[in-house]
């Protein structure tokens, strides 16, 4: 997938490069293809402005399209980096509160299950009726 991507960025700037027109750095361009006025759209990811046409989408000037893909995968990777920071965080914390029911003994995890047992309001329904005995 990356290298298809790649590919595809390489031969849009040999496009850009190879351009008969030349195309306007700054902005307030037209579409190539209807010659309506293109829309200039922030992408702040890449914090950059892209020219947009409403009808055939975003046309990127000579290395914008790169620019745009490495901020991207920049991005992608450190989302991806917090994601598995969480989950070992989480993981840390459940390996902890397990390492601390192994320690706390068989006669303390007794009376614990006990006392959670005896405690009517969460242990167990009785539909209603109160036991009498
Ligand atoms: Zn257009």
């Amino acid at each position: 997938m990356a290298a298809v991507v790649k590919a595809a960025i390489y031969l849009a700037d040999k496009a850009a490069e190879n351009a008969a027109e030349p195309v306007a750095q700054s902005g307030s361009g037209c579409c190539p293809l209807c010659r309506l006025p293109l829309v200039r759209e922030r992408n702040d990811i890449a914090d950059i402005e892209l020219d947009r046409c409403e009808e055939h989408g975003t046309w990127f000037d000579c290395g914008e399209l790169q620019h745009v893909s490495n901020a991207m995968q920049a991005f992608r990777e450190n989302w991806q980096s917090r994601i598995r920071e969480e989950e070992l965080r989480q993981l840390d914390a459940l390996l902890a509160e397990q390492q601390a029911v192994a320690e706390e003994g068989p006669a303390k995890r007794f009376f614990r299950a006990l006392g959670a047992l005896l405690e009517p309001s969460k242990s167990t329904d009785h539909g209603g009726f109160e036991e009498t005995q």
